[in-house]
């Protein structure tokens, strides 16, 4: 069964709520048509607002993050449960700027994907690997660390509604983006590493999104690869006109 192609925005700390209501406006009118399962992750602050001002049914709507516990007392924190009270439909978790800038580890990150399918949200899961271990040749090995310290921990039946976006680090807003050989090589192991866990068919059902600097100008050949079904695309969304041509490359 061929996989649907999912193309994310996720706009991290930018936009006011005013451009991100023309971005919604002007994206809307431009696609016109569902080329692919399109999904916006705006900031905590006015998801529902966009939520409520969105009248078309193109666009689905998520969280850039959530807390890796149930609730309490952790000041600034959201979590699962509140996302899913007021309809939202997707999360990222475990970014790299997560990571990175937050010290999210693959234990954390575990637990945030437990919550989150508790809750029935859709984790968009993300993995990647820094240059320096890239330069080493050691990727697959330190992805698969990530997989089996986070994502292996749901059963089949949880991980069926999760999306994996692959991301190598030293590609996330440099520029610099994975040729799709490079691509397709990762996305390939880890639909082979999903299958010896979870079977044939979960690993031919679940998505692997490719992000990384995916512009509209090199969109198309990285979707075109086999395990490649979406992006997750960053600095490339905020303009809606270039967003939409990346939309339009899934459709292709
Ligand atoms: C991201 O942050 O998920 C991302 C892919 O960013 P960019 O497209 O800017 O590299």
């Amino acid at each position: 069964m061929a996989r649907k192609k999912l193309v994310a925005a996720n706009w991290k700390m930018n936009l006011t709520l005013e451009q991100a209501a023309e971005w919604l406006a002007d994206v809307d009118e431009m696609l016109q048509e569902r080329h692919a399962d399109v999904v916006v992750f705006p900031s905590y602050v006015f998801i529902t607002d966009l939520m409520d001002m969105y009248e078309g049914d193109l666009l689905l709507f998520g969280a850039q993050n959530c807390s890796h516990v149930e609730s309490g007392a952790l000041t600034g924190e959201v979590s699962a449960m509140q996302l899913a009270s007021v309809g939202i439909d997707y999360v990222i978790i475990g970014h790299s700027e997560r990571r990175t800038y937050f010290g999210e580890t693959n234990e954390i990150i575990r637990q945030k994907l437990k919550v989150a399918v508790k809750h029935e949200l859709l984790p968009v899961f993300c993995c990647g690997e820094p240059l320096e271990i890239r330069n080493q040749g050691k990727q697959q090995e330190y992805v698969l660390q990530q997989l089996r310290e986070s994502l292996f921990d749901l059963s089949p039946a949880e991980i069926a509604d999760v999306t994996i976006a692959y991301e190598p680090v030293w590609a996330i807003g440099t520029g610099i983006n994975a040729t799709p050989g490079q691509a397709q090589e990762m996305h390939s192991f880890i639909r082979g590493q999903i299958e010896e866990r979870y079977g044939k068919q979960i690993s031919g059902h679940i998505r692997i999104l490719y992000g990384g600097s995916c512009k509209p100008d090199n969109a198309a050949e990285i979707f075109a690869c086999p395990d490649v079904d979406g992006g997750l695309i960053g600095g490339a969304s905020l303009k809606a006109d270039d967003f939409v041509k990346i939309v339009m490359a899934a459709a292709l």
